[in-house]
């Protein structure tokens, strides 16, 4: 396996690499990561390409500027994952790599899942602009035949398919399940900051999607979720039932809970399909 640091080595490896499927990532990785890669390795192998693993935390995407200067960093351990399953290079550049000083990297315009449905675009401003941002240089860079992205950050992926399919329709985005702790929790690099109380606490967000799931309607779902949440003494953000694509109050068949908390000084969010009973 590869480890590609400067976009010199960029160039040679896309050379002899074939079709590139590309898994992005901001390291600290986990289960939830390892089977974006298992998915990655499996559809680079049908298509005869090389699965690569990006690792950069970027800096664009953090509207907390605390949230970034914490976020974990476990580069050693991260390749060595990468490498037992499967991936045939690791791509983590450098900062002035990605963003070289004195040029200005496009923003490119954000699709409206992006600014209007008041959820993650409302609770993290200029998050999703960074995330397009730095998306779309990687691209630039890789020139991936696809994608993979996780359904954990359900809102982010429709932001990435919708800017896809404006932008780069030659690339294809394909959609990863949330991966899970036994007890429910999907598995986050953020989860390590959970003392062991709220870590206890945290089941609240599972426990909130599944007996939404049991309402008869949207707005039942909403209450029940808000409550399950509230009574585990859990900040809620949002708890809410929307348009899986669009994520605008739902009128389509293909519906989505999402959830955003804090629980003590973590904010965590899920998510999952939802289906009306009447
Ligand atoms: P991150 O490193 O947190 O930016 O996540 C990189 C990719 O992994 C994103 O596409 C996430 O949606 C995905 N991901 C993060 N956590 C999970 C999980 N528990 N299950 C599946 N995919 C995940």
């Amino acid at each position: 396996m590869d480890l590609i640091t400067d976009l010199e080595a960029l160039d040679r490896f896309r050379m002899q690499a074939g079709e590139i499927v590309l898994i992005p990532t901001m390291g600290a990785l986990h289960a939830g990561h390892g089977s974006l890669i298992r998915q990655g390795v499996e559809l680079a192998a049908r298509r005869g390409g090389s699965c690569m693993v990006w690792l950069f935390v970027n800096p664009t995407q953090f509207n907390d500027p605390a949230d970034y200067a914490r976020y974990p960093k476990t580069m050693d351990a991260d390749v060595e994952l990468c490498r037992t399953l499967g991936a045939r290079a690791v791509f983590a550049p450098g900062k002035d790599d990605i963003y070289p000083p004195g040029r200005v990297i496009a923003t490119p315009p954000l699709p409206d899942v992006a600014t209007k449905p008041g959820l993650e675009d409302a609770k993290r401003p200029g998050h999703f602009a960074g995330v397009c941002q730095v998306v779309m240089r990687f691209f630039e860079l890789v020139q991936p035949r696809c994608a993979v992205f996780g359904e954990k950050d359900w809102q982010q992926l429709q932001v990435v398919r919708a800017m896809t399919a404006r932008d780069r329709p030659e690339i294809e985005i394909v959609a990863a399940p949330t991966v899970r702790e036994a007890d429910g929790l999907a598995m986050s690099s953020r989860n390590r900051f959970l003392s062991p109380e709220d870590r206890v606490r945290a089941r609240a967000l599972f426990a909130a999607l599944r007996e939404g799931a049991e309402a008869d309607t949207a707005g039942a779902a909403e209450n029940v979720m808000r409550r399950v949440l509230e009574a585990a003494r859990v900040t809620v953000e949002y708890a809410v039932v929307r348009d899986a694509e669009t994520l605008m109050v739902p009128n389509g068949y293909a519906r989505r809970s999402l959830i955003a908390a804090r629980v003590g000084t973590v904010r965590l969010i899920d998510n999952d399909a939802w289906t009306p009973r009447t």
